[in-house]
Formats: C-alpha cells, sequence, structure tokens
C-alpha cells in the first residue's frame, strides 16, 4: 500500500517545513514566560479585549505565544484554518462540546470512546440538560436515525477505544451537513495517518499527551477547526476554553513542539511494529484485531481514508477470552520487561492494559460480546521497539506460558 502520489497531502512534509526562530535567531522559538503582556496604548488592549487585534497577547489564558506556536503547528498539520492548544485532551474535548450544546440540546456519540468522554457525556452534561444517544458508528443508518430536531453535534473518534472500530468520516460528514449539526472527530489514536478535516469533519481534536508528544511526561490537548470556532472558543465573554480555562502551560507547549517534528517517524515505526506483531500473532491462531490485516472489517475503508506513508497505527487489540487470563498475561509481560502495564499510549515502551466493560455500559451484554468487547480484551499500544522478532517471540512464549493455546484446543 505504497501510494506516493505528489499532489496527495502530505502532513510529514508539513511538519518538516514549519519554521519558527527564536527571538535571538534560535533554531527553536523562545519560551513564552509570562501571564500579562504590556500594551504600548491603552486602546489597543481594548481592540484586543475585543478580538479586534492580530498578534497582540493578551493574558496567557487567552493565549501565549509559546501556545500560539503550537497551535498553528497542529492547524497546519490536520489542515485546519486554525487550532487552540488546551492543558489535556479533556480540555479539549469538553469546551469544544459545551460550545456546541447547551440546555435541551442534544449529541449523536459514537457508542465506544475514550472512557474520561463517555463519562463526560453520560454523567456530566445531564446537568445541563443535554442528552446524548450513544450508537454503532459503523452502522450510519444508526447514526441518521438518532439525529433529532434538536441534535447539536455528532461526536466520535476515526479508530475507536478500545475496539479500534473505523468511522467514516466522510460519509459521517454528509450526514451531518444535511442536518446542519457539526460533526467533531477525536483523531488522538491516529495522527497523521487520518486528516478529519480532508474527509469533512468540522472540529478534529487531540489529546497530545499520547502519540503526538510520545514521551509520557505531560498531558496534553487540542481543538482544530475554522478560525470563527477556535475564536468563539476563546471568546473573552462566553468562549468556553477561556471562561473555563484549561490552559496549557507554556514551557509544555514548547516542549511539545519539539517533540511533533519526530512524529512521522515515530509513527512509521510504531505502525511497522504493531504490523509485524499482529500478522505473526494471527498467524499464530491469536485472536488479534489490527486495522492493517485483511481480517479487520474496515482494513479497505481505512485504505480508502489514509494518507499514505504512516501505515496502520501503533494500536492492537489481543482477545485472550478470560480477565484472569489478561491479567496474567499482561503481569509476565511486564516482568520480562516487554512493556508496561498501564494505561494511555503512544510511548515508545509498549503498554497495555484491559479495559474491560467499564466504559461501555451502556451496550447491551449480548451486544458487547458481538462488538467482541470481552473481559479478557487487551489493548496494547505498540512502542518503537527496534527488534520486534524478538518482542514478537517473547510475547508468544508467554501466551504459551499462560496457556492460551491449551485452551483454543479444548
Ligand atoms: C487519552 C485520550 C483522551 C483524553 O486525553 P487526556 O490528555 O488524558 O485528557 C481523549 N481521547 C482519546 C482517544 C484518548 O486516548
Amino acid at each position: 500500500m505504497k501510494n506516493s502520489d505528489k499532489n496527495k497531502f502530505n502532513p510529514a512534509q508539513i511538519i518538516q517545513d514549519i519554521q519558527f526562530f527564536g527571538e535571538f535567531g534560535g533554531v527553536n522559538p523562545s519560551i513564552s514566560d509570562s501571564a500579562t503582556y504590556t500594551f504600548m496604548k491603552a486602546k489597543t488592549m481594548l481592540d484586543t479585549f475585543e478580538g479586534n487585534t492580530d498578534g497582540c497577547y493578551l493574558y496567557s489564558r487567552h493565549t501565549s505565544p509559546s501556545n500560539h506556536y503550537l497551535s498553528m503547528a497542529m492547524a497546519q498539520m490536520e489542515n485546519t484554518e486554525s487550532a487552540n492548544v488546551a492543558a489535556s485532551g479533556m480540555g479539549a474535548i469538553t469546551p469544544v462540546i459545551l460550545q456546541l450544546a447547551g440546555s435541551g440540546d442534544h449529541i449523536v456519540s459514537a457508542r465506544t470512546i475514550y472512557g474520561g468522554t463517555y463519562a463526560f457525556l453520560k454523567n456530566f452534561v445531564p446537568k445541563f440538560n443535554i442528552e446524548t444517544s450513544f450508537v454503532d458508528i459503523t452502522d450510519l443508518q444508526k447514526v441518521e436515525e438518532a439525529i433529532r430536531t434538536n441534535t447539536k453535534l455528532i461526536y466520535c473518534e476515526t479508530l475507536s477505544n478500545p475496539l479500534l472500530e473505523l468511522a467514516d468520516i466522510e460519509a459521517l460528514s454528509k450526514i451531518a451537513k444535511k442536518y446542519n449539526i457539526k460533526l467533531v472527530v477525536d483523531n488522538t489514536f491516529t495522527p497523521l495517518i487520518f486528516t478529519p478535516a480532508n474527509l469533512g469533519a468540522d472540529v478534529v481534536i487531540h489529546s497530545l499527551t499520547k502519540f503526538i508528544n510520545g514521551t509520557n511526561d505531560t498531558v496534553g490537548g487540542v481543538i482544530c477547526s475554522t478560525t470563527d470556532f477556535i475564536n468563539t472558543l476563546k471568546n473573552v465573554n462566553d468562549g468556553a476554553s477561556m471562561l473555563l480555562g484549561p490552559v496549557m502551560d507554556s514551557l509544555r507547549s514548547a516542549q511539545i513542539l519539539k517533540n511533533m517534528r519526530t512524529l512521522p517517524i515515530r509513527m512509521i515505526k510504531h505502525s511497522q511494529n504493531a504490523q509485524y506483531l499482529a500478522e505473526n500473532l494471527e498467524k499464530d491462531g491469536v485472536k488479534v484485531k489490527y486495522p492493517g490485516l485483511k481480517s479487520h472489517p474496515q482494513h479497505e475503508l481505512f485504505k480508502k481514508m489514509m494518507n499514505p506513508d504512516f501505515g496502520f497505527g501503533g494500536m492492537i487489540t489481543l482477545d485472550l477470552k478470560t480477565g484472569e487470563m489478561a491479567t496474567e498475561f499482561m503481569e509476565k509481560l511486564q516482568e520480562k520487561n516487554v512493556g508496561y502495564l498501564a494505561v494511555s499510549l503512544g510511548f515508545y515502551k509498549t503498554l497495555f492494559n484491559a479495559p474491560g466493560k467499564g466504559t461501555s455500559s451502556e451496550v447491551p451484554e449480548e451486544e458487547q460480546a458481538k462488538m467482541g468487547l470481552s473481559d479478557g480484551l487487551i489493548r496494547m499500544s505498540i512502542g518503537l521497539d527496534f527488534d520486534m522478532e524478538n518482542t514478537y517471540k517473547k510475547m508468544k512464549q508467554t501466551l504459551q506460558e499462560v496457556g492460551y493455546f491449551d485452551k483454543q484446543l479444548s
């Protein structure tokens, strides 16, 4: 699957071409170490409050030079007009939802999404009289049927957590446009691989905590969208990002901007390693789900939607049938230093956890089984291992040790 069509959107080249110099000619932009900013004229300050001045900084909750650099870089990578970074992924997701929906409104959301987002929609926004219908996002008819006159947005993840289901962004965008509502897409699992805005998404969100930063030393988030929508979020009078205040610290945004430079080569390596592992485990008869396998139900759709060159991503799931076997397997893998038993993803080391049923209790039990959401499901974020053959051998041996292959015979 190599498509080197030069006219295709090329986010790796975009990242390489981003050039911000420091104020003293530094090869990295200087870090802004200020919460507030001076004005030469009082009038300019008033204009800035009203959002009428470009290039003037008012107060760092609104934006800072360092946050502005990272936001611009993210907007370019996601091919949107503008962007605004946030202190965490949830600090990006929650203002978007609260900006687009208010009392009496309705949201259509994918039923398998990040646990925090699910909890926010299910348990938190009802306090503001906002209702959410959770649907199978791969069933476009169900999505359309769930839309009501008071629906304000469709919410989904490009590649879903934890089941690795792919949302057909182009088709969902057509539905959203038909009903004049917004399509909001969390692209955290698949940076560079997908560019949802090119497929019609109105708002694209990332948890920068994961692949984009890649070093698991900070949380961060970003909202990428039109200049209009980003300005609405930052409005001093009624902007959810401005008023709820989930602002990223300048030091952190400077760090993430530097780490972002290596994102293209990291994504390629994550994908290569995950592809190698998934293919070999599948050959061994292990129940493995990976979008780069022909056995993945949306393998063809993935190929149709993806940007070339970055592979099928670093996330795979294994189904070990029982929760006990999954637990034993993960603890042994950690003992052998294959990876860490930890939530989160996009790290240079492999991370694994068993997401269980906690976040998808909305889905009836029998449907959970059909979806493949079993107690023994392990989600793995494959690391940047240099010798993936060695990692694969260790995993296979560990599967033998926990009796995975015995069980299959019986
Ligand atoms: C981690 C994650 C989030 C939340 O991001 P934080 O940075 O932890 O706030 C949202 N969506 C997805 C898909 C995630 O993996």
